[in-house]
């Protein structure tokens, strides 16, 4: 597939959650802190951008601090010298970020309960990569053990969905599709796992950071939108499945058969 090298896109002219057309701020696809490069203009209000660079901040500076912080990945504020390490009986002891032990761990999910309809658990497992905890690095340090940050599994879904509505807006067009995940975007009470899963197959590993792409997939005769998403595909880490919406009449465009790659640095 050819790869879409375009950076910005629109202007919408409409908050792509909620519809308000005042006060209209530019929306990265891809999150910028992932190295996203990619823009929607014109495309989130106030109020949802707030809500989002909650769910945005929770994944990002909580959850995948430390891989972003080794691979030197785009940040605002800038990096950290140090990396906070928690063991069960030492709290708080900070090493430089490159030698800091550190987890780096993505769900392993089961297909859309949208698409699968069985309802059964979304969670096979979990993928996981460490730095700096090769044999003997913990004994080095004088340390027992060490604590992982934990994954909250509803903020990631919205995180993951947040990327595949973006992405899908970028290609079809806000009256493209009939969204399915605004509610979970912007409601911290909505379940994700109806939308939100894994893509069945082994996960490859690509050239690019991170790699995305719109389907159009038919369940039981009707037809969705659907985002394919793998996070940290350099690494070769889980691929997402996400039911965006439903496919209202218009024939697919030619971006369909386009391969997104949300970012083309390589990690340090
Ligand atoms: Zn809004």
């Amino acid at each position: 597939m050819s790869p879409i090298t375009q950076n910005s896109f629109g202007p919408v002219g409409r908050c792509i959650y909620c519809g308000d057309t005042g006060g209209l701020r530019r929306e990265h696809i891809m999150p910028y802190g992932l190295a996203g490069t990619m823009t929607l203009l014109d495309a989130v209000c106030k109020a949802c951008e707030g809500a989002t660079t909650s769910i945005d901040g929770y994944v990002l500076n909580n959850f995948l601090k430390n891989p972003r912080t080794i691979f030197n990945m785009p940040s605002r504020k800038g990096h950290p010298e140090t990396l906070r390490v928690d063991t069960r009986t030492k709290k708080n002891i900070e090493l430089p970020a490159k030698d800091c032990p550190s987890l780096m761990f993505l769900p392993v999910m089961n297909q859309p309960g949208l698409i699968t309809g069985d309802g059964r658990g979304i969670l096979r497992g979990m993928w996981m990569r460490a730095f700096n905890l090769d044999d003997g690095r913990l004994t080095e340090l004088e340390l027992k053990d060490f604590v992982s940050p934990t994954l909250d599994m509803h903020r990631f879904g919205q995180f993951v969905a947040k990327i595949a509505h973006a992405m899908s807006v970028a290609t079809l067009g806000l009256d493209g599709f009939k969204p399915l995940l605004l509610e979970l975007i912007r409601n911290k009470d909505v379940q994700p796992y109806d939308f939100v899963g894994g893509l069945p197959g082994p996960a490859p590993t690509t050239e690019k950071i991170h790699e995305a792409t719109n389907r159009i997939i038919d369940v039981n005769g009707k037809i969705y939108v659907s985002a394919e998403i793998q996070l940290f595909s350099c690494f070769g880490a889980p691929r997402y499945q996400i039911v965006v919406g439903e496919r209202l009449n218009a024939p697919p465009p030619e971006w369909l058969k386009t391969s997104w790659i949300a970012a083309s640095a390589q990690p340090r």
